[in-house]
């Protein structure tokens, strides 16, 4: 009973403060420790993903995961890094999103590659004479005329560069129930504790889900826009950071903050060669690793501030 007081005590002093402090002042900002990094090589073993004329995105989502791998942790020694795979093994998303709640991430990047399909092309190549009858009975008479005629055909998409998603806006709801199942997480042990003596429909504890499930998004849009930021100073087109309106599952599923690096196309030949060179692959991983040095800086020193993204981000039309 004691223990209950004292939590509910706590706890609201805890909601009244973050609440007011995120409404009323904007310039309220949490520092966090970034501890431990989750990378997700994408698709895996029977999942092929996308494929190019010579290679396919699973390995190369598992090239550029190792290099990044080997990267942070010659650059940021103090992050551990844990990894979804390792090896070319299929695991369904949801066994992903296991993996990373279970290593107690403090943030997950999933590296893909894109894939756009060939452009339809129709083009005109002359006219055709038809028959056809025009009247009826016996007045029925034969007649002719000219008809267009085209030739389809498909050329590659020319479709370059990179994009890093970050879930949409309006799959928060997911994002919160992924929080609630592991509040462990990001309470620390004895606020953890505390809050289970409350029913998980306390408005209260609503308002902490909230809270943190924004927080979670502006971190995530920060890490979107700094990357995508990184990429540009080497040269590669970026496509910019955007919210997927349709979601992207795993982002969702795990209780931390989450980007889906896509690391250029497949379906581009010069990307494709570029994508499966060693030295593309160390490129990209140094990119990401410059972000999460800026990331990782802004969040220990200053904090991120909650309601400063929302529209920096753009919409996927995807
Ligand atoms: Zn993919």
């Amino acid at each position: 009973m004691f223990k209950k007081i004292t939590a509910s005590v706590l706890l609201t002093v805890f909601v009244i403060c973050s609440s007011a402090f995120v409404i009323e002042n904007p310039t309220y900002v949490q520092k966090q420790k970034l501890r431990r990094i989750v990378i997700d090589a994408g698709h895996g073993g029977s999942d092929f993903g996308a494929s190019g004329k010579y290679s396919h995105e699973k390995d190369i989502s598992l090239a550029v995961a190792l290099a990044l791998e080997k990267e942070i942790n010659a650059q940021i020694p103090d992050v551990e890094v844990y990894m979804t795979r390792t090896t070319d093994i299929f695991d369904r998303v949801t066994e992903k999103a296991n993996k990373a709640n279970a290593a107690k991430g403090d943030l997950f990047i999933s590296i893909h590659c894109n894939d756009a399909g060939p452009i339809r092309h129709s083009e005109f190549i002359g006219y055709k004479t038809e028959t056809y009858y025009k009247g009826k009975g016996k007045n029925k008479k034969k007649a002719t005329r000219k008809v267009k005629q085209y030739r389809t055909y498909t050329t590659s998409n020319p479709a370059k560069g990179t994009e890093t998603f970050i879930w949409g806006l309006n799959k928060t709801d997911a994002k919160e129930k992924a929080l609630r199942d592991h509040e462990d997480m990001f309470l620390d042990s004895i606020s953890a504790r505390e809050l289970q003596d409350f029913d998980p429909n306390d408005p209260e504890k609503a308002i902490i889900y909230n809270i943190k499930t924004k927080q979670y998004f502006d971190r995530s849009a920060r890490l979107a826009l700094t990357v995508e930021e990184e990429f540009k100073k080497t040269g590669r087109p970026s496509r910019q950071a955007q919210q997927r309106g349709k979601g992207i599952w795993v982002l969702q599923a795990v209780a931390m903050p989450a980007i889906l690096v896509e690391t250029g196309f497949l379906s581009n030949q010069e990307e494709e060669d570029y994508l499966n060179s060693v030295v593309g692959q160390k490129e990209i991983a140094e990119v990401i690793t410059n972000a999460v040095k800026r990331y990782k800086y802004t969040l220990e020193t200053k904090g991120i501030n909650p309601g400063s993204m929302n529209t920096e981000v753009v919409n996927s039309n995807k």
